[in-house]
């Protein structure tokens, strides 16, 4: 998870001397979420059983029993579509549902030491108003000409009405997001970049292009606040391709109406002197989801000796560790103090693991199934001229290092 966004922020943040990260509050002042239209519009539909009592959101049953994409219908569509398509409860087979109801997603507590009279607040239901809100503040600081982002990594929270598919929707997730600020006049062809550069990125972690695939979302399915949506989706096992990152277009609204219920300027001035409110465009990906999709899609079995191996064949910058070092046996006082030499030499420039449990044969299973692309064990051989086996995690293939060598011999194959 958090290879995923280091690797995400130096490709977005670092090497882009137009973005600016920024680190925002999650508790925000209710009018933040006023502002920003979200405690009228950001409501899901829900819609419960009366025979079992299994709740769900409308849209998802009807779309998970027709295949039609119906998120945005109105209420009275919804339940029209239950009665004609004869939707089901997935729980108890039955047909007896309550009328479906709005239900805000807005992640609600209170604020204050009284017992009475706290004042309501929300958790941020995304990291993007950080970016409307502390907009001033970067602005006057640095001073930025369009086009320029302001980007974020953090927890976003909502209140879903299910939940579920592992990690695919949680009450509680992060995200990696960026608001990109021009002028209307460039919104297509910055839309189009975009879409170019968020997808080169997820096929940079080694994501099988197949998988994946660019959907546009219709008019009554787009959000309150966007003109333009696409989202990615990946094709996970459950219920097939579903939302994996999304691109939208958001005009000033945001901006509008932050500088409409703050009373600030929240406009730029431009080099003719003008003042000019800049348009956004948002890259947004789910941290959850791309950790989700990346175990699908590294998951692989081969056979080996009669049985069946399975590994994550991860980009080693992505995997938990990028090293494994052992000493052949865990009893062997020389082995192991050798072995820890090594595994101290390496820990300065890797992300290295130290496995002294069982076996050679099982550590490399253990390895193999958390992804680790090499395995580094000491032997009686290390002990007499100071090489040691280093094998590769995806052949299986063995070779022997010098010790000496094994810096250079892992930085040539791991892009650090
Ligand atoms: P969905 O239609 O699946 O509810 P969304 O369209 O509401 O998602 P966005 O508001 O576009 O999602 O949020 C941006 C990203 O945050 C999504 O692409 C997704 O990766 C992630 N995300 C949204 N909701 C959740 C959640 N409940 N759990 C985990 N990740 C989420």
């Amino acid at each position: 998870l958090r290879n995923i966004k280091d690797c995400w922020w130096k490709k977005f943040v670092h090497q882009r001397p137009e973005i600016y990260g920024i680190d925002g509050a999650i508790i925000s002042n209710p009018k933040v979420w006023e502002a920003s239209g979200h405690v009228a519009n950001f409501a899901d539909s829900m819609i419960d059983c009366c025979s079992c009592k299994a709740r769900y959101r409308v849209d998802h049953l009807i779309e998970e029993q027709t295949g039609e994409k119906v998120e945005g219908a109105s209420l009275d569509e919804l339940e029209k579509a239950i009665a004609a398509k004869n939707i089901i409860c997935p729980a108890c087979g039955k047909k007896n549902f309550t009328a479906a109801r709005k239900f805000n997603t807005l992640f609600r507590s209170e604020l204050g030491s009284l017992e009475e009279g706290g004042t309501t607040v929300y958790l941020r239901g995304e990291t993007a108003q950080n970016m409307f809100v502390d907009f001033r503040s970067v602005i006057n600081s640095f001073s930025p000409k369009l086009p320029f982002g302001l980007a974020q990594i953090g927890k976003a929270f909502r209140n879903e009405v299910t939940l579920g598919n592992f990690i695919f929707r949680t009450f509680e997730f992060e995200q990696m997001e960026i608001e990109y600020f021009i002028h209307e006049r460039d919104w297509e062809a910055v839309f189009e970049q975009w879409k170019t550069d968020m997808w080169e990125w997820l096929i940079s972690l080694g994501i099988n292009s197949d998988h994946l695939r660019w959907r546009r979302h219709s008019e009554q399915e787009l959000s309150h606040y966007s003109k333009r949506t696409e989202d990615i989706e990946y094709d996970f096992p459950f219920g097939g391709f579903n939302e994996l990152c999304g691109l939208a277009y958001r005009t000033n609204f945001d901006l509008a109406n932050h500088s409409k219920f703050s009373g600030q300027d929240l406009s730029l001035s431009l080099d003719d002197g003008s003042k000019y409110l800049p348009h956004v465009v948002e890259p947004t990906f789910g941290v959850s989801r791309t950790l989700l999709m990346l175990l699908l899609d590294s998951y692989r079995e081969d056979e080996v000796n009669g049985e069946i191996r399975s590994y994550l064949k991860l980009n080693p910058n992505l995997a938990p560790y990028q090293v494994a070092v052992f000493p052949l046996s865990s009893n062997k006082p020389k082995l192991v103090e050798k072995a820890q030499s090594v595994f101290k030499l390496l820990l300065g420039s890797f992300s290295v693991v130290w496995d002294g449990h069982g076996n050679v044969g099982k550590r490399y299973r253990r390895q193999d199934e958390i992804g680790t692309p090499f395995c580094v064990t000491v032997d009686y051989q290390t002990l007499e001229d100071s090489t040691v086996t280093v094998r590769d995690r995806d052949t299986m293939a063995q070779e022997r290092v010098p010790v000496d060598a094994l810096i250079p011999h892992f930085s040539s194959k791991l892009a650090l």
